[in-house]
């Protein structure tokens, strides 16, 4: 879910791409196989909010909330006096959840998600059974709805009884996919320069503390936001070096494991000059750009600027995509090869040596979930058509322009003291050029394992409608995991 916030707390919600109008039953008769009618979910997908921001910086957006068509619902909880209607044919199961909203499942497909004990490792999360001894005609012997679930008894030597939940089965839902009941934690916040208001921030106490709960609200101001500040940390490296650990191992690269640096070029790159730097992503030559990226001012002695500068990538896009949509869809398209060659014993370039597009999809969703921009490091451009070259020169201009226009710049002049995050596959980060002598220190984290503990936390903290309606089954917890956690 992406929201936008142009002059916060006043967010702006938008449309979730993944909510689009559900299919509705044209044949009203109760009836366990209806006819429906199907929307592509990539046709009706919208990926960004429908206002409209303007790439110069003289320009105001609207305040008003864009009017939306109706909104499929996620569906309720199913009640123990209420249970859905089941119905099988020779090769599916069907549960009416009500009298217009139906899930299809295959037999092989729920002889495959069968969690019990003997099929699925309740320490492990793995499965246990052979999928490839699943007949191909297997039918279920009876399909019965229980109050905790659909339950299914398979023909085999020995009785095999396989029980779904239904929040998990709703969740699970393919044939129609269904609305989530997704929670406000699931939700990003596009921000443009006005962000300065009220940035996000935790303290390093709370996120030192052994709760973890102070861990869980930095990492959810970076999941919402792309970034975060840390307020109170000792101004040594040991301390940042810590507070990075907090999050998981620090990803070694070229560049060393912990940074401890200033602008001695002790490293083949400009980040190790005085030199302003413009809004990038780090690490495009890399064929997995590190997650996350931890920096923190030590010192500035005897000169002046330096100022950093964020912008929200995901911010930029959503306005280069209402205003320029076919420089969108070319950057969205074009890859960019990129190369890191300023050190004698590295030379760095992404496989495939074709690169990625500035602005990376998930392939099924259609949603924007990946920036890769950094101007200075892009390689030779051989693989543009003739027609569209200059075509592809005018869309990077337009994202310049995006980039760089003054709605959505946002700087700020670090002070030792305080740390920042920045989530690498959206925020880009630059500074100002500077005098003086600056020591900062830093580290790399791989999106996995930020991704990782956000979701060990979110588990903890914010458990989703499935891991609560499925919280006091029989076996579904062992070591703080459920079973039922969709993302298994
Ligand atoms: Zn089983």
């Amino acid at each position: 879910m992406l929201k936008t916030s142009l002059t916060r707390p006043a967010l702006r919600s938008a449309r979730p791409h993944h909510l689009q109008a559900l299919p509705r039953l044209v044949n009203r008769k109760f009836s366990a196989f209806p006819t429906v009618t199907r929307t592509s979910s990539l046709a009706a997908a919208r990926l960004l909010s429908t206002y409209t921001p303007r790439c110069s910086a003289s320009a105001t957006a609207t305040t008003s909330t864009p009017s939306q068509p109706d909104q499929p619902q996620p569906l309720p909880e199913v009640a123990s006096d209420d249970l859905p209607i089941i119905s099988q044919d020779g090769r599916q199961v069907a549960i009416g959840w009500d009298t217009r909203t139906w899930s299809r499942f295959h037999n092989i497909w729920l002889r495959d998600h069968c969690r019990c004990p003997k099929c699925f490792h309740p320490v492990t999360k793995q499965r246990l059974f052979n999928t490839f001894d699943i007949p191909k005609d297997i039918t279920p012997l009876r399909v019965e709805s229980r109050s905790a679930g659909l339950e299914v008894t398979w023909p085999s030597k020995e009785p095999h009884v396989s029980l779904y939940p239904w929040s998990w089965l709703q969740r699970s839902s393919y044939d129609p996919p269904l609305p989530r009941k997704d929670s406000s934690s699931n939700e990003k916040i596009l921000w443009g320069s006005k962000i300065m208001q009220s940035p996000p921030t935790v303290t390093y106490e709370e996120v030192i503390a052994a709760d973890d709960r102070g861990l869980y609200k930095w990492l959810s101001n970076i999941y919402k936001f792309g970034f975060s500040f840390v307020s109170g940390v000792p101004a040594t490296p040991e301390a940042t070096e810590e507070l990075s650990k907090r999050i998981g191992f620090i990803r070694e690269t070229q560049y060393g494991k912990f940074w401890d640096f200033t602008s001695d070029l002790a490293k083949g790159d400009t980040a190790y000059t005085t030199l302003a730097l413009g809004a990038h992503t780090d690490n495009t030559y890399f064929t997995d750009p590190c997650g996350l990226q931890l920096f923190h001012l030590l010192s500035h002695t005897d000169g002046t600027g330096g100022a950093t500068l964020l912008v929200d990538g995901f911010y930029a896009a959503s306005i280069m995509k209402e205003l320029h949509p076919e420089a969108y869809q070319l950057l969205s398209r074009v890859r960019v090869p990129a190369h890191a060659a300023g050190e004698a014993g590295s030379l760095y370039t992404p496989a495939p040596p074709t690169g990625y597009p500035v602005l990376g999809h998930d392939a099924v969703t259609g949603e924007l979930v990946q920036v890769r921009w950094n101007n200075d490091d892009r390689s030779v451009m051989t693989r543009l058509e003739a027609g569209e070259v200059e075509k592809w020169y005018d869309a990077i201009r337009v994202w310049n322009k995006c980039l760089t226009s003054a709605d959505s710049e946002y700087w700020v002049q670090l002070q030792p003291g305080t740390a920042v995050v920045v989530d690498n596959h959206r925020v880009l980060h630059g500074r100002s050029a500077f005098d003086g002598k600056r020591r900062m220190c830093g580290a790399y984290i791989g999106v996995d394992e930020y991704r990782s503990k956000l979701a060990v936390l979110s588990e903890k903290f914010s458990p989703g409608a499935v891991l609560q309606a499925t919280k006091d089954l029989p076996e579904a917890n062992v070591n703080g995991r459920s079973i039922w956690n969709p993302a298994l």
